[in-house]
Order: structure tokens, then sequence, then C-alpha cells
């Protein structure tokens, strides 16, 4: 089936509710894959982020979405998720258009994307407190967990309406109101599913959305001083600049940045499922996905052998339209971003390794118009080689082999990122010892890519600060507030072995 959506899309920013007109020129955006033009996105200057900023304060500051019990929250944001489910194909469409991932992906995170808003309405519902009833006589606390305020929420491109779903739902279900920055490459599924949480009742200065490029648009609204908490996914690079905005600003900042998985095969694997997810970690999403398994790790004495088949079943992938059902691998996201992945191809065969399977651009049977790469495989790598070291985000895996547990490690962690890292073995010992020595924020053992609403998702190192969804994912957008209540007189002037605050 190919795509449904023909004609251009046309998006203003949503402040609350109404849709606003672009004060600088509009962006446009073109198919990855083809060079057609398929939506054009308003460019916010600071005044459209003064704008939204300001209707998200006042929303949070005067407005009911706060005040509402936890029990109205949740059925709003169910409400919001079913939205989300009746218009799956049409958001996968305009994720798959716009990324250039094939639609079978694409569905698949719309479907993650309601799973979060589902987990996150839950959280809404069963947030609770803690009591303290022992502290004295007539002297009872309690603690609850209350809303940070206004939240920016800044989105990268590889996986828009997903990264979107594992911010807006906890910031809303926490009680925060929120401005919204998609990508500039990427922002048609954020509008639309914007408009489809206020469909579903959730008041429209709760949400807002200004769409723009990064260094103004962005950088006007993670440094706006009304903003109370910046949730940022996007590359190491940009994470730094917000960081030291939010740093000047004392603002509560969470980044979730780059990374450089490893994926660690022992001998003793299940090696068939070991090799069909090698194939899977690296090149879903044409590798421009943050836990891409792009640091392939094989035990030695199994190498051969397990390197050649990971080859074999890579080049029975389908490189192609991502409108079309059969396809495994797009474009990626712009002609830019083809070249500095050509050039990290370069950079692999400069530095001695061999591309045993891809290496190159693919232009015939029809491609010539995109951006498309062959799936990659490079043998022969040095572990300090950059196409080892460094973030590519592209379809190129690099192999290294290791001969024992420690060596694994020692590999696995040689890298400014952790994120992610995955380890295939049927030891459990080794699964527990491995597991817990590789540093990084999730650990796959036979599996990889995986994961679940109610489980807590971020990088330690270079990949960031802070966790997103499951429980976690609440607590980014929250602060704990004490009530403490003396009911009679209190004995002590200066309360000593109570502790009190001196
Ligand atoms: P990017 O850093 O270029 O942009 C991310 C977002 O930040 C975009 O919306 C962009 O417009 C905005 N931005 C850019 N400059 C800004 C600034 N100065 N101030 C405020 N906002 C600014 O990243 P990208 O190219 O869109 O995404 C790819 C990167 O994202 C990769 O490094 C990838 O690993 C990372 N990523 C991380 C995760 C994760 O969960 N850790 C998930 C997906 C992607």
């Amino acid at each position: 089936m190919s795509s449904t959506i023909t004609e251009p899309r046309r998006y203003d920013h949503l402040i609350d509710g109404v849709a606003v007109a672009s004060s600088a020129d509009r962006l446009e955006r073109r198919d990855p894959a083809t060079g057609r033009l398929v939506a054009e996105y308003a460019h916010g200057g600071q005044d459209e982020v003064d704008r939204a900023v300001a209707a998200a304060r006042q929303a949070f500051d005067d407005g009911p979405w706060p005040r509402l019990s936890g029990a109205d929250r949740a059925r709003l944001l169910r409400r919001f998720a079913s939205l989300v489910e009746r218009d799956c194909e049409r958001l996968a469409q305009l994720d798959s258009q716009e990324v250039g991932k094939p639609i079978s992906i694409a569905r698949g995170e719309i479907d993650g994307a309601v799973g979060h808003i589902e987990y996150a309405a839950s959280l809404a519902h069963t947030e609770r407190g803690d009591a303290w009833t022992t502290l004295d006589t007539d002297f009872v606390a309690y603690a609850s967990q209350v809303p940070l305020g206004v939240a920016a929420l800044v989105v990268p491109w590889n996986f828009p309406a997903l990264i979107l779903a594992q911010k807006l739902p906890y910031a809303l279900a926490a009680g925060c109101t929120a401005v919204i920055k998609p990508s500039e490459f990427t922002s048609s599924s954020a509008v639309e599913m914007v408009r489809l949480a206020h469909e579903a009742g959730i008041p429209t200065g709760a949400v807002n959305l200004v769409t723009g490029l990064g260094p103004t648009t962005g950088q006007a609204l993670t440094s706006h001083p009304d903003v109370d908490v910046v949730s940022f996914t996007g590359s190491t690079q940009t994470g730094r600049l917000v960081a030291s905005d939010a740093g000047r600003n004392l603002k509560r900042v969470g980044l979730e940045l780059g990374g450089k998985a490893a994926n660690v095969v022992f001998a003793d694997a299940d090696l068939d499922r070991a090799a069909d997810a090698a194939v899977y970690a690296a090149f879903i999403n044409q590798g421009e996905c943050c836990v891409s398994g792009a640091r392939l790790l094989v035990q030695r004495s199994i190498a051969d052998e397990f390197v050649a088949e990971v080859a074999r079943r890579t080049r029975t992938l389908q490189v192609g339209s991502p409108a079309d059902e059969t396809t495994d691998i797009g474009p990626l996201i712009h002609g830019q971003h083809l070249e500095r992945v050509l050039g990290y191809v370069t950079a692999g065969e400069q530095s001695g390794a061999t591309a045993i399977t891809g290496g190159g651009r693919l232009t015939d049977d029809g491609l010539g118009d995109g951006w498309f790469v062959a799936p990659t495989i490079f043998t022969g790598v040095a572990p300090s080689d950059r196409i080892f070291q460094e973030e590519i985000f592209g379809p190129v895996l690099s192999v290294v082999e290791f001969d024992d547990a420690d060596d694994a490690v020692r590999l696995g962690n040689d890298t400014v990122y952790g994120l992610a890292n995955a380890l295939w073995t049927n030891d459990i010992a080794t699964a527990h010892r491995v597991g817990a020595r590789l540093r990084s924020g999730t650990v796959w053992v036979n599996t990889n890519v995986d994961g679940a609403p109610a489980l807590a998702f971020g990088g330690t190192k270079d990949s960031g600060i802070g966790r997103e969804v499951g429980h976690e994912g609440l607590a980014e957008f929250t602060e704990s507030k004490t009530i403490q209540i003396r009911s009679g007189d209190r004995k002590l002037p200066f309360p000593r072995r109570n502790g009190g605050v001196a």
C-alpha cells in the first residue's frame, strides 16, 4: 500500500488551541525518499515562543489542569491515547513520509506512543505521597510530588511521535503544562497529536506547540525564564548547550542524548536469535536510532561464522520506498546527514577496515532522488577507529572480536556514551556479571532495542542526565513538597534531637 497522504500539509503553531501563523519564513519539508514537498511548518521567533510559554504559564498558574484529580487527568489521558490509536495509520504515514522510515516501523512507533500515554494515565491515577505519623505528639507531616510547572519538551527527528509520547503524557500526568518544540524536519505528527490532546478534552493552554529551527525557536524556548523544566532529546552536542542554558537559569533539565551501543555476543548464545537481533539492532530505522547496536562485539571462537551469517542476513534487507510494506530500510533524513554518514564509510576504509557488505550510496532502481545508503558492515575495525567510537546514526555496523568477559566489558565501555548495551549468552552468571559491569542506563540480555513503558530509560556518561518513562519519567516533572502540621504547642523553641532546621 502506498501512502494515502499526497497533498502537502501546511501547519501553524498551536498556542492555547489557536493556530498562530509564522512570523518568519516558513520551513519546507521534503520527502527524503523522493525530494517531493510534503509539508510546510511555521518558524517561531521569540514572540511566538513568548506567547506559547505565556499560555502554558497561565494554564499552570490559573487553569484547571494542575488542580484536577489524578483520576480526571487519567481519564483525559486515556481518551488522548484512544484518539492517537484511532489515527494510528495517518500518524504513521506522516512519520514515514517525513523521517523516511518504513511504514511498518512507523506503525509500531505509534503503537508504542499509545502505550506510553496509557501508562502515564495509570501513573496519574495511582500516584501517592508519604506520611509521617510518629514524629512527635501532635505533629504530623506529609509529602507529595507536585508538578514543576511549565515544561519545555524538545524532540528530535528519528522517532517524532514516540519520543513526544515519552515526554508529554508524563508531564501532563504530573500536572505540568507544556510547550513542545518538534524537530524542524518532522513536525507534522506532533502538530496532529497536539490537536488530538485538545480533542480529548485536555485544556488547550496545557499543551502548546511552536515549530521552528533549533538555534532560534528551540533555544528561545529552553532558555525562557518562565519555563520551569526542560526535557530534551537530541544530540550530545546540543544537549550541552541546553544544559548550560538550564544551569544559568537554574531550571531542572532532563537530557536524552546520543549513544553507541555495544551488542556483545558470547559463543554460548543462541546464535540464530543473536544474528537476527544483530541485524535488527544495527539497521532498524536506517540506524538512525539512539540505541542502535552499532558496535557488534563477537567472541573470537565464533566470530568468522557468526559475522558471515549476519552479513548474509543483512544482504536480504529490502532498501526502498518507506511507503512499501516490504521495505526494511528507507532513506536517511536529509542530504547533509547522508554526506556525514558516507564520510564515516570513507573514514572506516581509510583506517583499514573492510566493508564486507554495503559501503556506499544507493541510486539504482528509482532510489536516485532519495538519500539511501546500503546497510554496511565493517570488519577489521580497531577500537580506536572513529567508526567504532563516534555516533554515526546511520546503517553502519562495526565488528570487533573479543576473547573473554573482561575483554568484552573493556570494549563495551570503551566509549564516551552510556545509553544502552546488549549481551547474548546462555550462561546466567555471565549475564549477571557482564550486565552489571557494562556502563549504560539499559542492558538487554538475549534481546535488543526492547523495552516497555514501565521501564525507565536514559543514559550515563555523555548519553545524558535523568531518566524518561516509567515512574521515573513522571518524577522528571515533579518535585517533593512537604507539609508539616503541628496541632499542639511546640515543646522546645529549637528542636534538637528531633532535627529541626538550623
Ligand atoms: P539535535 O540535537 O540536532 O536536535 C534535537 C532537537 O533540538 C530538535 O528539535 C532541534 O531543533 C532542537 N535544537 C537544536 N539546537 C538547539 C538549541 N541550541 N537549543 C534548543 N533546541 C535545539 O538532534 P537530532 O539530529 O534531531 O537527533 C539526533 C540525535 O538525537 C542523535 O544524537 C540521537 O542519538 C539523539 N537521540 C537520543 C535519544 C535518547 O533517548 N537518548 C533518542 C533519540 C535520539
